[in-house]
């Protein structure tokens, strides 16, 4: 029987006050739990610890197990600290902060983060932010980025943009060779409208020369992209013969597997079928591998046994692009593979649960359950949860909460724990402590 049987999944899976782990836990996760707790009980633990340094560090360091897809964050963070009644230390800490430490996450996401900080504090009427936001600004030569001016264009608006656009224009004029794009441009139109960013810096182009180099470099750039454009095929037109001939030689390496899976996507039958028959013939691994790929979002109209053996390959990459080509494929020996694997707990990380998305019937949620794992590793999790919450979207169905739940509680990612509070809704399922719960979540909060 597995350790989840006796657990009743209506039943809240935490209770208030946290513990100091819990609550470390739901900051780096953005569960609304956070907030609740602070709500009820400020900032102590069930001990009668004291919280607020912990809550200062979740303000002045992004710990989000995926930094990328974790907007909004600091939003949310600042609301605990100031429930908290710490909001004006972390102000005080982020001005006397002068080295950022490289912990969790690369070193660029705290800055970051403490740009945003002051963002909001400056939002909230602590003028002294202002300046502090703006001497962040510069280029970094470690990523090759200009830093800092989402910052100031969204606490300045328009007088941002000018002052931002100006400053990269003459970093332009000091070398001829230099070059950027027109992410700044773009940014803003996304936010304000079209052509509305353009308009601005017309205005002032010939009082600025920082401005008036800015607009030249970027609208030769985008003659350039637009002439790539018109003169070359879509990479979607390859034909199949290309893609077979790019693996067989080599130079398909150089293609990202996304790539190739999305000619896969866009391809007729016929095509495929070549890539497909191709594959057949193929012994070296690093080819199969490419063939693997360009599957990784469509079904594989025939699958033999060749192929089916790859699911218990010892190399690894090899068994998981197995399973992610066929994880869009309906067949009942992926159901009885995928069974028994389970029933092992093996391949749990590396794409088991895939092969249930279109195979699954009725009664295998509780060999699923069975199945569940949860690991220390925060990209294992990942890996195995997001597997389920692709099987849970294409099936909304009461009976499956008890992998709807699991997946909430251990997932380190908020955009699966959105798409699995989705399936709940879905599906008419949602415990009420989740409901009451997610109106705090980081994620709900964007
Ligand atoms: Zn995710």
């Amino acid at each position: 029987m597995s350790v989840f049987e006796h657990v009743c999944w209506d039943e809240q899976q935490y209770e208030l006050p946290l513990s100091r782990d819990s609550f470390w836990d739901g900051m780096r996760k953005g569960l609304g739990r956070v907030r609740l707790h602070v709500e009820k009980h400020g900032a102590v633990d069930c001990d009668g610890n004291d919280l607020t340094e912990m809550i200062v560090t979740g303000c002045l360091f992004d710990f989000s197990y995926w930094p990328q897809v974790e907007e909004g964050r600091t939003e949310w963070m600042c609301g605990i600290a100031e429930k908290a009644g710490a909001l004006n230390i972390v102000a005080e800490r982020l001005l006397s902060l002068s080295d950022v430490p490289q912990i969790w996450v690369e070193r660029s996401w705290h800055e970051k983060r403490r740009r945003e900080v002051a963002v909001v504090l400056y939002g909230r009427g602590d003028k002294q932010m202002k300046g502090w936001v703006y001497e962040m600004f510069g280029y970094d030569e470690d990523s090759g980025w200009f830093l800092g001016w989402d910052e100031i264009v969204s606490m300045d608006g328009e007088a941002g943009l000018i002052f931002v656009c100006d400053a990269i224009g003459k970093w332009l004029l000091e070398d001829h060779d230099r070059s950027e794009d027109d992410v700044v441009v773009r940014w803003y139109d996304e936010k304000f409208g079209k052509g509305k960013a353009n308009r601005i810096l017309d205005k002032v182009k010939e009082e600025k020369v920082g401005v008036k180099r800015y607009l030249d470099v970027v609208e030769q750039l985008r003659e350039r992209w637009c002439g790539e454009r018109t003169n070359g095929l879509r990479w979607e037109d390859t034909r199949g013969e290309e893609i077979v001939k790019m693996i067989n030689d080599g130079s398909a390496k150089r293609i990202a597997d996304i790539r190739l899976a999305n000619w896969g996507k866009a391809a007729d039958e016929d095509a495929l079928e070549m890539v497909r028959y191709a594959m057949r013939g193929e012994e070296d691994v690093a080819k199969l591998k490419k063939y693997l790929a360009v599957f990784g979002l469509r079904e594989m109209l025939q699958i033999d046994d060749r192929i089916l053996g790859w699911l218990a390959d010892d190399d690894r990459e090899l068994r998981r692009m197995t399973y992610n080509a066929l994880g869009h494929v309906k067949d009942e020996r992926l159901r009885e593979i995928g069974l028994a694997k389970l029933r092992k707990k093996e391949d749990v990380v590396d794409g088991v649960y895939r092969l249930f998305k279109r195979n699954f019937l009725d009664g295998d949620e509780h060999e699923l359950v069975a199945g569940l794992s949860v690991f220390d590793d925060a990209f294992d999790m990942h890996d195995e949860v997001l597997d389920l919450v692709d099987l849970l979207q294409g099936r909304c169905d009461g009976k499956l909460l008890r992998l709807m739940i699991f997946a909430y509680e251990n997932t380190p990612c908020g955009e699966c724990r959105q798409r699995v509070v989705e399936s709940m809704e879905k599906a008419g399922c949602m415990p009420t402590w989740v409901r009451d719960e997610w109106t705090w979540d980081a994620v709900f909060s964007v």
